[in-house]
């Protein structure tokens, strides 16, 4: 085995552009572990200089300024099995698909993307991504010990999934009619007693609020749903995409529209305007509330999350587990143990059991 070499210390170049190793020619991979390139040959390492300028976009122009992802820089694959769309870095061949690991792809150049403008790159490597992963089943009360011991962490495969994020400065104005919780003492001699009433009150005004990078999934693979599962996930760590990060990983192709996610994401920041409103009319009930809202200065992104995928298969059933690859947080199904789930109600039972002897036997 070769010995491994920095050439970044020795002062040599690398050429980081060509991901191609300068001491042996081999591809060049990004490495999370060590945020470099490594050879997968040799294990000569370049190291990456990140660029953390934020890079926000008016949303107003939509792609008209955002750059073409070209066939320079990605190939784009799809998998005739499962339908995934598929983005590896050009200096790579797709040799199966991530999600269902068949080797049924192929190359599909009609896919047009534009080019992210951000990426959070992978902060660890596989390795500890197994680890987190066999941590969590571990974890899983419910789940059978054959599941546990043999959580198969080989298909485990760093996925950037796609979202756009949004800023907006926000102005609302509400109308509305909210209600206070007040106690009194009624009735007088046996009858009397405290109850509960509300006095309600017309409230009006307005209210301003900023929001930054609100994140809403871009693809139907990695949905809503998920993202909100494994957020959050880390935007300091976010810099300017570069090739290299995708470099021995894959990523997914965006498959829904700008205006569909911003209009996913003023339903996100409505909600959150909603609350901000309710906690400042410091209310207990709320009989309606109207909030019109008006956004200025929005910006969008497009950015890539790093995300490792695993999918589980047990007693021919798939159980997909997904880690946050930014933060190691972990998000998964697992099959149930019926005998696990047995003893957890026998011991329920049974606690409960002991609770009713000892009031009888203390006399409590
Ligand atoms: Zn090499
Ligand atoms: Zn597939």
């Amino acid at each position: 085995m070769s010995e491994e070499r920095n050439l970044a210390q020795e002062g040599k170049e690398v050429d980081t552009f060509s991901a191609k190793c300068p001491n042996c020619g081999s591809a060049m991979v990004f490495d999370a572990d060590s945020q470099s390139l490594k050879c997968e040959h040799c294990g000569t390492t370049g190291e990456i200089e990140k660029d953390f300028e934020v890079i926000e976009n008016d949303i107003a122009l939509g792609f008209a300024q955002a750059e073409t992802w070209g066939q320079d820089e990605q190939s784009t694959y799809k998998c005739d099995n499962c339908g995934a769309v598929v983005v590896i870095s050009a200096d790579e061949e797709a040799k199966k698909c991530p999600f269902c690991q068949t080797t049924h792809v192929v190359k599909d150049g009609s896919f047009k993307t534009i080019r992210p403008h951000m990426v959070i790159p992978f902060q660890f490597g596989a390795e500890k991504a197994s680890e987190y992963s066999k941590k969590w089943a571990k974890s899983r009360l419910f789940a059978p010990s054959k599941f546990k011991k043999s959580l198969n962490v080989e298909n485990l495969v760093g996925v950037y999934e796609p979202c756009f994020t949004f800023d907006s400065n926000t102005n609302s104005h509400y109308v509305g009619r909210v209600g206070d919780r007040r106690t009194r003492v009624v009735g007088s001699g046996k009858n009397r007693r405290t109850e509960t009433y509300i006095v309600y009150r017309n409230v009006s005004g307005t209210h301003a609020s900023f929001f930054n990078d609100v994140m809403i999934a871009s693809n139907s693979k990695f949905t809503q749903t998920e993202l909100n599962s494994l957020a959050p996930f880390d935007t300091a760590q976010a810099c300017v995409y570069e090739k290299k990060y995708l470099s021995g990983y894959v990523a997914d192709g965006y498959q829904v529209n700008l205006d569909y996610c911003w209009n996913g994401a003023k339903r996100v920041i409505d909600d959150e305007i909603r609350s901000q409103i309710r906690s400042r009319l410091h209310c207990d009930v709320v009989d309606y509330l109207n909030v019109t809202t008006t956004h200025s200065n929005v910006t969008y992104k497009y950015l890539l999350l790093p995300v490792y995928t695993l999918v589980y298969k047990y007693n021919k059933k798939e159980y997909p587990v997904r880690i946050n690859g930014s933060t190691g947080k972990v998000k998964g199904k697992t099959p149930v143990s019926a005998i696990r789930v047995i003893i957890a109600i026998l011991l329920g039972l049974g606690l409960i059991a002991l609770v009713i002897w000892l009031f009888w036997y203390l006399n409590l």
